[in-house]
């Protein structure tokens, strides 16, 4: 239902929980968050961090353990059409060993084939969701980049998505897709935003960029680059959106 997201040096958790509540207005069933957690001096990742509820975003931001820290995350509200509303099926999904952290709006038409063909290739499935298909998906790609894991698993489904993925060993980006449900990215000074509705962008950048269908992004703290599926570069402008606030 609403998705947002986060890279930059700002503190992640408030950003995103503020994000999602000005999406509560289109209606959810429960909420959730995964953050890039803050790596100790010298390592490189600390892993990711992650937090869900059924209900309410403030149920969420009460069960949210108390060092949250980090500048990079995503966030989720969740209306279920596959799977009943409760903990497990809240997103982000994970992957089996944790790295990869999903959020996904829309429907995953062959989810039944695809959570099958992991089932029998040894995967626990932790939820009842088509959603967490895509975060196996993307864990067992043995692509080299991210961005070529998304498209890999990208390519196996069937069904209309907008999604935000982190990894644990790529934690200096965020990469997003779109097909058929709407992602619009968010240009700060030095930080990165990405919601699924612009309400959840306004009050920090007026400058967005909105994705096409068949399009992704990698957003960076400092930079972002935008693609297709198929992996040619796209070009487009950011637009400035008018919000009477
Ligand atoms: N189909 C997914 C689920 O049931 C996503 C629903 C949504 O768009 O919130 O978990």
């Amino acid at each position: 239902c609403g998705i947002v997201g986060y890279i930059g040096k700002r503190d992640v958790a408030p950003l995103l929980l503020e994000g999602l509540q000005r999406l509560e207005y289109r209606g959810y069933d429960s909420a959730g968050i995964a953050i890039q957690g803050k790596p100790a001096k010298g390592a490189q990742s600390a892993g990711l961090k992650t937090a869900k509820a059924k209900g309410r975003v403030r149920e969420l931001e009460a069960r949210l353990p108390k060092r949250f820290a980090g500048t990079t995350g995503i966030a989720h509200t969740r209306w279920a059409t596959h799977g009943a509303p409760n903990d497990t099926n809240a997103h982000p999904h994970l992957d089996a060993d944790g790295k990869v952290a999903v959020v996904h709006n829309g429907i995953i038409d062959n989810a039944a084939e695809l959570r099958a063909k992991l089932a029998a290739d040894g995967v626990e499935l932790a939820s009842d969701t088509d959603s967490e298909a895509l975060a196996h998906l993307i864990g067992r790609s043995q692509a080299p980049t991210l961005e070529e894991k998304v498209r890999h698993a990208l390519s196996m489904v069937e069904g209309t998505y907008g999604i935000a993925v982190l990894h644990a060993d790529f934690p200096d980006r965020i990469v997003v897709a779109r097909n058929g449900s709407p992602v619009v990215l968010g240009i700060g000074e030095k930080e990165m935003f990405v919601a699924s509705d612009v309400a959840a962008l306004v009050s920090h950048t007026r400058q967005v960029v909105t994705l096409d269908d068949g399009e992704m992004a990698t957003l960076k703290a400092d930079d972002y680059r935008t693609y297709t599926t198929e992996g040619s570069r796209t070009a487009p402008s950011p637009t400035t959106v008018e919000w009477e606030a």
